[in-house]
């Protein structure tokens, strides 16, 4: 097997063996981008070295023959004391993980070589200031001495000093030694502690391994004509068009992200490297144009020559992603497919929580860089383990001086993130981008000493709670009210090519007019799921409720639901109010009746305590609830389905449009639980609107009714996966017992991939589904089908429903455009499929 390619040459691997930094060097060679030559060693070696804990066999000699050819293009020898040729020693995997493994720069000096270099170069604190960066980079990498123990400010012979102190050995002279070990050093990365965590926060496999690159050296600490940068074809942060990023004069790579010198705005560089400046323009315009997508690059100067390191798609926010898409779209780079095809779904939520209330008149304690939108409010925390514990009890906000890729698992746990230095491409800055998480960097007004924090004249300890405002960088002390988020321009626009493109039918789960409203609002179709256990509660309500419950019989149940219909009759008009021309499905009761009663415990009425006893059950989940509750007490869904079609028949004389409802009856297993439901909801609704339209339907959560879907679609108009609790039945977990206990131990240890709960169990739970599918649509082609389980707002599981042939999926109102969009992509990727 061959392990190692050089940048130019044609191979058929893609990032998964190469890593992403690599296929990026070897394309961006082929186009003819100014790039250092050098190789990629593939993934493969790393998995193999894993696996052996050691260099797989004949991967030296392939190194070898590649540093020969490295030798002969350049002109320059590995180890030579004339003119030496210097190399990185790059990690890159096939999934970008920033900062979180090892890169190391300027392998291959030793004493000898570094003379050689200053000779070629005439420039010696030049090469000495490239040695004294290998010794410090390769100990701490290859040697793991303590970042502390050496300083940027340190010359060679104390920074040998410390090496040797801290490892008892001399630097390495032997050139390949160091390039061996290098890569060791990178392999070895892929299993740090703070890789393995950020792997685990992005749901990245454990064994894909990383790539390395061996770069030739270019030169960005050469003096003033050199210097090195990070930049983005569009702002990452909102998505405009234009340059954005930073650049440091004489300087290496690492040093824009260390934080050491603070980088200036790239536009100086047009003064005072203008040919650089202008070749790095055109160079971004044709990397934008050839992925197609905004791009995030590093680049060095050296002698005024333009050199390109990286190029990846950009991590930004969701709102970037939007208005990135958007534009593109508009600017004919890509079609409206395409812009709906590339926004993550699950980014999308960052837009859709709560925000400061911009109309809120605050006091602004700070201000910093808006780095990544969002709001966050949270006790402060100094350090990264104290983020971790302290999490557990309540939000926390992260706060240090600048955050290095060792805070990964704290910010992983604080709900946002506020540092004194850095810019829009600091650490903090890109990761906290990449997690969708409140960010705002460089607040240089907030002072850090140990544990207390001083910022704009008030003095802060730990667990002090304070908000962030990562879309315009303030910081406030004290938690700050929030209002709903709003849809931009930007993803309207996407929304509205979405619902172009969509076959599925997106609706929502409300419960109140409220809800109803905001629902519609965000684009929801309908009403999904409208619970109506809530209707029962409530200062006026629960006690005619409790009094129904312990009535001694039919008599006095009645009694106390003709003092409930009003209420109900009232929340029903609402929402099909708010609802008007949209089809709304009424769920009636499925709670067990015992969950509107107090706990006996906290009762000393004895016929009280007595009737709660009575309701109790083992298994409350398989217990007397949803049909079967109806069935035994058919007053209580004969109450509901007349405030039901009283409500509509009210609703359709004040407006003049009847509302399109749809009655569904909760649990059914057996086709005569439904059928009987269904001949009471008949003969109440002639009673009450004999000539209102309506439907009558149920939902599809217990496997029986799976199995047995041709003979309930008999008596049913529609269907409606419950999948909450079609999971459960299925699995025969309890969600409650099973999450946060060996649910979670499940996850851990790989037993199963994904939690049930969130994404639809396509294999056991969705075969369910298809068989429901089928069997009801072959006794009634034209049967309405739909889910309104939280699956219903899950991209995964909206691409099953999609492929199930579903006419709807239904999800809480801020899921809404998630659903949307998400619908789209599986519309497009079905279309994708060769037929
Ligand atoms: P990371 O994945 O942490 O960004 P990189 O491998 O990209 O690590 O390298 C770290 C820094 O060193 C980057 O700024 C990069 O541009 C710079 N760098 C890497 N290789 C070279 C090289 N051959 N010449 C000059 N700078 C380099
Ligand atoms: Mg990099
Ligand atoms: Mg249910």
């Amino acid at each position: 097997m061959r392990y190692v390619f050089d940048f130019d040459e044609p191979t058929d691997g893609g990032r998964e063996l190469l890593g992403g930094k690599g296929v990026g060097l070897a394309e961006m060679t082929r186009m003819g981008v100014p790039v250092p030559a050098g190789f990629t060693i593939t993934t493969d070696a790393c998995r193999a070295f894993l696996a052996s804990r050691d260099l797989p066999d004949g991967l030296e000699a392939e190194v070898d023959e590649h540093i020969r050819r490295l030798e002969e293009r350049t002109g320059k020898r590995f180890g030579s004391p004339d003119d030496p040729l210097l190399v990185s020693v790059r990690s890159g995997a096939a999934v970008s993980m920033p900062g979180m493994m090892d890169t190391i720069l300027n392998v291959g000096l030793n004493d000898e070589a570094v003379q050689g270099l200053a000779r070629k170069t005439g420039d010696e604190s030049f090469a000495n200031d490239c040695y004294r960066r290998l010794i410090q980079m390769y100990g701490e990498t290859v040697d793991g001495v303590p970042h502390d123990r050496f300083s940027a400010d340190d010359d060679v012979e104390r920074a040998r000093a410390a090496y040797t102190a801290a490892t008892g050995d001399e630097f390495p002279q032997d050139v390949r030694d160091q390039l061996r070990r290098a890569i060791l050093a990178v392999f070895e990365s892929w299993s740090s502690p703070r890789a393995q965590v950020y792997r685990r926060a992005h749901e990245i496999p454990d064994d894909l391994g990383t790539a390395v690159n061996v770069v030739q050296m270019v030169f960005g600490n050469k003096g003033d004509r050199s210097g090195t940068g990070v930049a983005f074809t569009r702002d990452p942060s909102t998505g405009e068009q234009g340059l954005y990023g930073e650049f440091l004069a004489n300087a290496q790579g690492e040093d824009v992200v260390a934080g050491i010198r603070t980088p200036q705005p790239l536009r100086v560089m047009r003064e005072s490297l203008p040919n650089a400046f202008d070749q790095l323009v055109e160079t971004m315009r044709r990397l934008e144009e050839h992925y197609r997508d905004v791009q995030d690059i590093e680049f060095t100067v050296d002698d005024e020559q333009l050199y390109l390191l990286q190029t990846r798609s950009a991590k930004r926010t969701a709102a970037a992603a939007l208005k990135a898409a958007a534009s593109m779209a508009d600017e004919g780079l890509i079609t409206r497919e395409e812009a709906v095809a590339r926004i993550d779904p699950a980014q999308l939520d960052q837009l859709l929580h709560p925000m400061i209330d911009p109309a809120a008149e605050l006091e602004v304690a700070a201000k910093g860089l808006n780095a990544s939108p969002g709001a966050a409010s949270g006790g402060i925390v100094f350090d990264a383990d104290t983020a971790v514990e302290r999490a557990k009890a309540g939000p926390v906000v992260l706060v240090r001086y600048e955050t290095t890729p060792d805070d990964i698992h704290g910010m992983i746990a604080a709900q946002g993130v506020l540092t004194v230095h850095g810019g829009m491409t600091s650490h903090a800055a890109v990761v906290a981008r990449g997690m969708g998480k409140p960010c705002v960097a460089g607040c240089e007004e907030l002072a850090l000493e140990g544990t207390t924090a001083r910022l704009g004249g008030h003095e802060l300890h730990e667990g002090d709670v304070i908000t962030i405002d990562g879309g315009t960088g303030r910081v406030f002390v004290g938690e700050v009210p929030l209002v709903p988020p709003q849809i931009n321009e930007d993803f309207e626009t996407i929304l509205a090519w979405a619902d172009d493109i969509r076959r599925l039918k997106v609706r929502a789960n409300a419960d109140n007019p409220a809800d109803a409203r905001r629902a519609r609002e965000f684009g929801a179709q309908g009403i999904g799921l409208c619970r109506t256990e809530h209707m029962f509660f409530g200062d006026e309500r629960l006690p005619v409720m409790q009094e129904m419950i312990l009535a001694d019989g039919e008599r006095g149940r009645r009694a106390a639901l003709d003092r409930l219909l009003p209420f109900q009759q009232s929340d029903f008009e609402g929402i099909f109010e708010a609802m008007a021309g949209l089809p709304v499905t009424i769920r009636l009761l499925d709670p067990p009746l015992h969950e509107f009663l107090p706990a006996e415990g906290e009762v000393t009425d004895a016929r009280l305590r007595k009737r709660i006893r009575a309701l109790h059950e083992a298994n409350p989940m398989l217990g007397t609830r949803g049909c079967r509750l109806g069935l035994q007490f058919p007053e209580i869904y004969e109450m509901q389905i007349r405030a039901i079609a009283r409500a509509a028949l009210a609703v359709q004389e004040r407006t003049g449009d009847a509302p399109c409802v749809e009655v569904m009856h909760p649990l059914v297993g057996f086709r005569e639980e439904l059928a009987r439901l269904r001949d009471l909801t008949e003969s109440v609704w002639a009673e009450e609107a004999p000539d209102l339209e309506h439907l009558v339907g149920t939902m599809i959560e217990v496997p029986r009714a799976a199995l047995r879907a041709d003979e309930i679609a008999e008596v049913a108009d529609f269907f409606s996966f419950g999948t909450n609790d079609l999971t459960q039945t299925t699995l025969a977990f309890s969600r409650d017992d099973a999450e946060g206990k060996f649910l979670t131990h499940y996850l851990s240890h790989g037993v199963i991939e994904r939690n049930p709960f969130e994404t639809l169990d396509i294999d056991g739970v969705g075969d369910l589904m298809r068989i429901a599918v089928e069997r009801g649509r072959a006794t009634k082609p034209d049967l309405k089908l739909g889910i309104c389980g939280e699956h219903g707002g899950d991209a995964q599981s909206i691409a099953f429903c999609d492929e199930l042939g579903l006419d709807y999926v239904s999800c809480s109102p801020f899921r809404v455009p998630l659903a949307r969009l998400a619908s789209a992509q599986a519309a497009l990727r079905e279309t994708a499929v060769p037929a």
